[in-house]
């Protein structure tokens, strides 16, 4: 199964319809740009039953629930996946209250579930990108030539997307946000929620970064058809 998309809860029961399931859920999703230990970094491993993975370098077994949220559940992956599907799909919030009536959990043990939940919700937002940013726009599907990426077709679709790269100009985190047009007010947000104010940031010469120079440190520059901005791209042929 790809990754799970959608709100539709029948889907859902349908394609995770037990714990076993789920945990086989997060391995995929884990390992599925390949192994890489907790313990020791060690990349070289095998993938043992019961949705473990094995380390040859340090012995250590990995749970696929080892450092996510699901780590140690007392309810049942099932149960918890269903809680985070919910959090994350319903638009008003459920109290722990109902959620421990809805999947049988003890309020107490919802309500600490949900915390950690919340918390992982809004661990993007409170580690923002912070060091040298790069930020440019483009049409899903590629570049229009001679347009410095921004195309007036409507019905393409459009994103920004923001890279952090580390002292020596490897990518580090990425956020792509998709926009309905190129003005400053349909890029502010990728800005607002992920960037630090404390940032360097390297953008284009397109003027609706304009207004962000207020707040944000924006050094603009031209784009030369992509070759200053390597990384974007290699990071925006991805999605
Ligand atoms: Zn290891």
């Amino acid at each position: 199964m790809e990754q799970f998309k959608g709100q539709d809860i029948l889907n859902f029961i349908k394609e995770l319809p037990n714990d076993d399931a789920c945990k086989a859920y997060l391995a995929k999703i884990k390992w599925q740009d390949g192994f890489t230990c907790s313990k020791c970094g060690g990349t070289k491993g095998c993938e043992k039953s019961g949705y473990n993975y094995h380390c040859y370098a340090c012995d250590h077994v990995e749970s696929a629930t080892a450092n996510t949220l699901f780590h140690k559940v007392k309810f049942g992956l099932q149960k918890a996946f269903c809680v985070v599907f919910e959090m994350s799909t319903s638009s008003k919030s459920t109290s722990s209250i109902q959620m421990g009536k809805r999947f049988s959990i003890r309020q107490g043990t919802a309500w600490y579930f949900m915390q950690k939940v919340r918390k992982a919700m809004k661990s993007s937002q409170k580690y923002p990108l912070s060091k040298l940013i790069h930020v440019d726009e483009f049409t899903v599907g590629g570049k229009e030539e001679g347009k410095q990426g921004r195309s007036y077709d409507t019905k393409k679709k459009k994103a920004v997307i923001a890279v952090e790269l580390t002292d020596n100009n490897k990518v580090k985190r990425v956020y792509i946000k998709s926009i309905k047009d190129y003005s400053a007010k349909s890029l502010t947000p990728i800005f607002e929620e992920h960037i630090s104010t404390s940032a360097k940031i390297i953008t284009d010469k397109w003027r609706g970064y304009e207004p962000l120079k207020e707040i944000y440190d924006i050094q603009q520059i031209y784009s030369n058809n992509g070759t200053n901005f390597k990384q974007l791209h290699m990071g925006a042929s991805k999605i």
